[in-house]
């Protein structure tokens, strides 16, 4: 068994003050059980625990780190960076330099508004749709993530197109109640929302792949559809692409799709592992924002120095088609490994991938929506997880996340994690 004496140690500490021990909830492990790794350290592919555990990352920061850990091109640029000033509160040529980027990247991104997370991104994308269409109601969908902010952390009822729950204490029902929600892929139940809510719907907000609740593809006909509809009833189209952006493609989602969002939410990759976000979409929606419009939007860090020099020597690396290419090959050689090992064991995983983002769900089914996500079984992939831990992978630790591939990771890497994944399967 590997040590973890030291990381129980900074966990029981960490409990004293910080609520469950951690920042945000997934890192403590509650839905796999075990102790979570506190990590002192990180390199390509690989990260090491306060115990001096060495672990493949699968996690990689939760995307962000498509280079890998401290790519040693983004640290330097970070390092000049910083001899700078960290801050200013001051207009910089770097914001105008990624937003270029990002707009040259994805065109549906005319003007954007740098954040800094994809929280706020969704967010502010959010406001300013109802600002624009003079409209308070939304539509989301179920087992999709925007990010923390209330009116968006709300989930279905029961897959059926249903009046917004409030996923929290501390929305108030009359927040939630803005937010229709409907089921991923179910684009009947988005017409059935327009038809009862004519002419108060401001926006449908959707990830083009979802990828917060494990992986799930749009179905043939899903995205442009949502395209159509929104354009009917005269709704904007939110693409949250905080995941998929850079990951999928340069281009996004909706350059593998060819659909084209009003407004697009990114976050992740585009601060180079530094707190980053940025909405953005058609000109004439983006010139309402403060203060070329009235729509209020603020932030202290925005545009960060440090986060925009991230994002830019992060995008320059990514802005080569033989990129995508090795992620997809890691990807394959990765996904076929784990179905021919649990071919092996007799074990039935319904495997869903895009490029770099997989996921493994232990369901014979394939995950089409939340519902079918939830049909998994959460307990053999918490064996799963643990086992993986023991033999030094370091797997999202939890079955509704997908799990992210870097260009750092090697084929030694996928070859190792296949050996590992061939050995726990045997024992679940
Ligand atoms: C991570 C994520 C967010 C939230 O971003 P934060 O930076 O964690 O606030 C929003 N939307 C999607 C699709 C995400 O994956």
């Amino acid at each position: 068994m590997k040590t973890t004496k030291n990381s129980q140690r900074l966990f029981k500490q960490a409990r004293r003050y910080l609520p469950g021990g951690v920042d945000s909830p997934v890192r403590a492990f509650g839905a796999v059980g075990g102790i979570p790794r506190f990590i002192v350290k990180g390199k390509g592919s690989k990260i090491r625990d306060a115990d001096g555990n060495s672990y493949i990352d699968y996690v990689c920061s939760w995307g962000p780190l498509i280079l890998g850990h401290a790519d040693r091109r983004v640290v330097k640029a970070i390092r000049d960076a910083a001899g700078k000033g960290t801050s200013f509160g001051a207009a910089t040529e770097m914001e105008t330099r990624l937003a270029g980027m990002i707009s040259a990247a994805v065109p549906s991104m005319q003007m954007l508004r740098f954040v800094s997370s994809g929280t706020e991104a969704a967010m502010s994308a959010i406001r300013l749709a109802r600002a624009f269409t003079g409209r308070g109601r939304i539509v989301k969908f179920d087992g999709c993530y925007h990010g923390h902010s209330d009116s968006l952390l709300v989930s279905g009822g029961s897959g059926m197109a249903t009046l917004g729950i409030p996923d929290s204490p501390g929305v108030t029902a009359s927040t939630a109640m803005d937010t229709l929600v409907a089921g991923y892929n179910d684009l009947d139940a988005v017409r059935r929302l327009f038809a009862k809510y004519p002419d108060s719907i401001a926006a449908v907000i959707v990830e083009p792949i979802a990828a917060n609740m494990g992986l799930a593809h749009p179905a043939r006909g899903f995205l442009s559809g949502l395209r159509r509809l929104s354009k009917e009833h005269g709704a904007l189209l939110i693409f949250d692409e905080v995941i998929s952006g850079f990951r999928v493609a340069y281009g996004g989602a909706q350059a593998l799709y060819n659909i084209k969002p009003d407004l697009t939410c990114l976050g992740k990759i585009i601060g180079g592992g530094l707190p980053v976000g940025a909405y953005g979409g058609r000109r004439d929606i983006m010139q309402m924002v403060a203060p070329s419009g009235k729509v209020y939007q603020a932030g202290t860090l925005s545009g960060n120095p440090l986060a925009m020099t991230a994002g830019i020597t992060t995008l320059e690396i990514l802005n080569d088609p033989s990129v995508y290419r090795r992620l997809e090959e890691k990807g394959e050689l990765l996904q076929q490994g784990l179905a021919a090992a649990a071919c092996g064991a007799c074990l039935p995983l319904s495997i869903a991938r895009e490029g770099s983002l997989l996921t493994v769900f232990f369901s014979a089914e394939s995950v089409t929506d939340y519902a079918s996500a939830r049909r998994c079984d959460t307990s053999v992939f918490a064996r799963f997880l643990r086992g993986m831990l023991e033999e030094g992978i370091y797997w999202p630790p939890s079955q509704f996340e997908a799990a992210f591939l870097s260009l750092a990771h090697s084929l030694r890497d996928i070859d190792a994690t296949l050996r590992a994944a061939r050995k726990v399967f045997k024992q679940l």
